[in-house]
């Protein structure tokens, strides 16, 4: 999957950034096999918290104790981690809060900071401002919580929540979601209001879910008319039979039940796009934008949506453009579709 030489990568970056001063957070293994190949003007030392290490000598550069930094943090630290480890994010946060200037990009499994200006953003699901990541393909700048781990869509979807279920709450629902994302997950499981159930076909890929059930969403092992609300978010376009999903979803929904759906699509597609020629991963990509997705969805995605129910599109038009700017969401991400059942 991570096809580039991350040795080569960072050196490359090391050499892209030759007018600012640099440091390396921990004395790795990795970093040894960068900094032996050759000797950079630019790098003024590492940064490492094992107190072992510390004022000694590393390849030829100091290491230093990130207590001793303050007033002489360089320009940019660069770390090499894997992207979704939320402890040595949490960990480093705070000496990161110490500078002023932050810049947080995201490369593949690996992350390195970066410090020049770079504003916080306002999460919902955090309730306070925080860092937001680099992500996506192409890359979209600061739209990733760095503490929950929220993208855009997600931060307007908790809006489109709170109007729709949580502010309307008068006795205890049932609420089924499928492919659960962690800020969504823990909001609906911080509410003990909600019987709350989470599926996918590889539950190993949400350890935050701990009550998550294997299942296939085209064979829900649910009773008929048992939830009152369905969340599913990115996942329809993965499903080839996108009948059977929405038979199965209206099957297990109460009648006055609700699905809160979202799903990319292209705005500048009249029609929906698939072909069955197109299988591999690589025209997956080239046709549908991702490898793993099976259709593109057009500006007829609403028209289409009809035959499985009643559909209400939610846009940000309750919620202020200040507030979406707060959050940086773009227009493109704050769209949701609401699926009723017909009875
Ligand atoms: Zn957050």
């Amino acid at each position: 999957m991570c096809s580039i030489n991350l040795e080569d990568y960072f050196i490359k970056e090391i050499k892209n950034l030759s007018d600012k001063k640099i440091m390396f957070w921990g004395a790795s293994n990795f970093l040894k096999d960068i900094l032996s190949i050759e000797k950079f003007p630019n790098v003024c030392g590492i940064i490492d918290k094992d107190i072992t290490r510390q004022n000694k000598e590393f390849c030829g550069y100091k290491i230093y104790s990130p207590d001793i930094l303050d007033g002489m943090w360089p320009d940019v630290v660069i770390m090499s981690v894997k992207s979704n480890n939320q402890y040595v994010y949490n960990m480093i946060k705070d000496y990161l809060k110490k500078c002023p200037y932050i810049k947080l990009y995201k490369n593949l499994f690996y992350s390195y900071y970066e410090y020049i200006n770079t504003p916080k953003y306002y999460c919902p699901f955090c309730h306070k401002d925080e860092y937001f990541e680099d992500y996506g393909t192409p890359v979209r700048k600061n739209v990733m919580c760095l503490n929950c781990g929220s993208m855009e869509r997600h931060r307007f979807l908790y809006y489109v929540y709170q109007k729709h279920i949580f502010n309307k709450l008068t006795e205890r629902i049932s609420v089924l979601h499928t492919a659960p994302e962690k800020s969504i997950y823990n909001l609906f499981t911080d509410n003990d209001q909600i019987n709350y159930v989470s599926i996918d076909l590889d539950p190993s890929r949400y350890p935050y879910a701990k009550d998550i059930l294997k299942m296939n969403v085209l064979d829900l092992k649910f009773d008929d008319n048992k939830f009152d609300f369905i969340i599913s978010n990115h996942v329809v376009e993965h499903i080839e039979d996108e009948e059977l999903f929405f038979k199965e979803l209206t099957r297990v929904l109460k009648p006055d039940g609700k699905i809160i759906l979202t799903a990319p699509y292209d705005n500048n597609l009249e029609k929906t796009f698939d072909d069955s020629s197109i299988v591999t991963p690589e025209d997956r990509l080239k046709y549908y934008g991702q490898e793993d997705h099976v259709r593109l969805y057009g500006r007829d995605i609403y028209e289409r949506f009809k035959k499985y129910g009643k559909v209400e599109v939610v846009n940000s038009d309750f919620i202020s453009e200040d507030l979406c700017k707060k959050m940086n969401i773009g227009k493109s991400q704050r769209t949701a579709i609401i699926i009723s059942k017909n009875k």
